[in-house]
């Protein structure tokens, strides 16, 4: 095995023409396992180029030879799923069964874009005049680029280039240079899966490959999802020059837990959903809004199941958190509780001491949990992405809205209640694109679309299922008519109305 991650252009492995390299972790450890080339801007011209040319072909071949491709696809990611389960660990840090579930969720979208050809069905108007048809359908962009962030190495990628190849685009993608792995796992499936050469290519890199990007004059559009600072930067830069874009950005999800909820039920998911992969999901609890008399019980009941969460490896089939990404991360995560204890919150479980026997050097943060935070802590304020929950506590739903709906995120969002008239204002009146009803975690199903509001999406379109195959394509309306030889023309200077 090579020790360097090449970039992946016109259908083989390219080492291009840069000398920088990144070190890639192994997050458990602590130690660098491998490098991955850092592009050029030349390096991304080459990729554009290959899927320039490729888009020759592919955006005019038949839906159902797409179809085919994505059914063989689907298949060699069933067949390579520990493979890939095991590079996604190894790199990222999460838990094996965790990286499985991502490489499932992902296939979901290859599953989706299986039935292209009864997605990309057109409209058809018989006889909107006399002679005239009018019909409408739609053609893909071109050539597409995604960039993406290391906690999804597999799933967020996949969100995207099903949908954009199936459509009949062709791909660049820039995946997180923490976790090459995957993606160049998944360029040789596809090759495999009897895509041709050019239709994806990956180049790996950091702000310089992004750069180039997007202010590449052959990419049509842009699908970027990271942080908000650079989902702003991403989504400027992109308009700038012209491109579609959607920037899906960063988050911070409320679990508003009202006193009419199963306490016991909101406690064990909303442990699930804030220290599961160590808190680095966009979807991921972070703020816990206690409302009323739920709060003591509910904290108390959070603070016995972080205690019993099993910290360590991602390959130990008893752990059911492993580290954080970096040694970055878990200094950034540590910081953080303190300023919160500084400010006054009470840190009820504190992980910032934990160590994993023989992995003294992994980046490790235990589960926190932290009472009594203020809207105006850093530990509320800002996107921790790390194993915290930070408990509010509000007077009652209107409060608990009116605090969610201040956040200047929107991403994900979960109410616990035994109230369907709670569940429906909440749903009605929350600012934030995907909601849960006694779901913590609420990621919409691949023929759904994933998209938050505010500061945690820049751009028209969410991600992936109906609204990823607008976002790669465009539409054509024709307006038709085969007269006969004899038929009278009707042509006139005024404007045409039917008749
Ligand atoms: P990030 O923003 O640091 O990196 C994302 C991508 O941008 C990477 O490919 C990276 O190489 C590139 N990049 C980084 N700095 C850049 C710069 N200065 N200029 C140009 N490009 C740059 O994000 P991350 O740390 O990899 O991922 C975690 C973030 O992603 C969190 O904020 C999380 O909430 C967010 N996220 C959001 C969603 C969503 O659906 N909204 C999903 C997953 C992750």
């Amino acid at each position: 095995m090579s020790t360097t991650y090449d970039h992946w252009i016109g259908g083989a492995s390219v080492a291009g023409e840069s000398d920088r390299t990144a070190d890639v972790y192994d997050p458990a450890h602590g130690t660098p396992t491998r490098q991955v080339r850092l592009a050029t801007a030349g390096d991304v011209d080459s990729a554009v180029q290959s899927a320039k040319q490729a888009f020759e072909t592919w955006g005019n071949s038949s839906v159902t030879a797409r179809s085919r491709v994505m059914f063989a696809f689907r298949q060699l990611l069933v067949e390579h799923e520990d493979e890939l389960a095991a590079i996604i660990s190894s790199e990222h840090g999460k838990t094996l069964e965790d990286a499985k579930g991502e490489v499932v969720r992902g296939r979901e979208v290859v599953e989706f874009a299986c039935g292209i050809p009864q997605l990309l069905k057109g409209e058809y108007n018989d006889q909107v005049s006399g002679s005239v048809d009018s019909f409408s359908f739609r053609q893909p962009l071109g050539v597409v680029a995604g960039i993406t962030p290391f906690n999804f190495p597999i799933m967020v990628p996949l969100w995207m280039h099903p949908v954009a190849v199936a459509t009949g685009n062709t791909f660049v993608l820039k995946p997180s240079e923490r976790v090459p792995g995957a993606s160049d796992l998944v360029a040789r499936l596809y090759q495999q899966a009897g895509l041709p050469d050019g239709v994806f290519n990956v180049v790996h890199g950091d702000k310089v490959a992004v750069d180039a990007i997007l202010e590449h004059p052959d990419v049509a559009a842009v699908s970027f999802v990271g942080s908000t600072p650079i989902a702003r930067y991403v989504h400027d830069g992109a308009s700038r020059t012209g491109k579609r874009v959607q920037a899906l950005g960063g988050a911070k999800n409320h679990a508003v837990v009202m006193p009419d909820a199963d306490l016991d039920f909101a406690a064990d998911h909303i442990v699930a959903a804030g220290y599961g992969s160590a808190g680095q999901r966009c979807m991921a609890i972070s703020a816990v809004v206690a409302v009323g008399p739920a709060a003591d019980t509910l904290v108390d009941k959070i603070r016995e199941r972080t205690h019993e969460v099993k910290v360590g490896v991602g390959t130990d089939p008893d752990a059911e958190m492993g580290p954080v990404v970096t040694k970055a991360s878990r200094d950034r995560i540590v910081d953080y509780i303190g300023q919160g204890e500084s400010a006054g919150a009470k840190v009820v479980v504190d992980g910032r001491d934990l160590v994993v026997e023989d992995h003294e050097e992994g980046f490790f943060v235990g589960p926190t949990l932290i009472d009594h935070v203020t809207t105006d802590m850093s530990v509320y304020t800002d996107e921790i992405f790390g194993p915290v929950l930070s408990v509010l506590r509000v007077a009652s739903l209107e409060d608990a809205l009116a605090l969610v709906n201040a956040n200047p995120y929107g991403n994900g969002t979960a109410v616990f209640t035994s109230s369907g008239e709670v569940a429906r204002t909440f749903q009605r009146e929350v600012q934030v694109g995907m909601i849960g009803i006694n779901v913590p975690v609420p990621v919409p199903m691949a023929f759904h679309s994933f998209g938050g509001w505010k500061d945690s999406l820049f751009g028209d379109h969410h991600i992936h299922g109906p609204e990823g195959v607008r976002f790669y394509t465009q539409a054509k309306v024709v307006t038709s008519r085969w007269p006969h030889v004899s038929e009278e023309s009707l042509a006139a200077l005024h404007f045409p109305t039917a008749h």
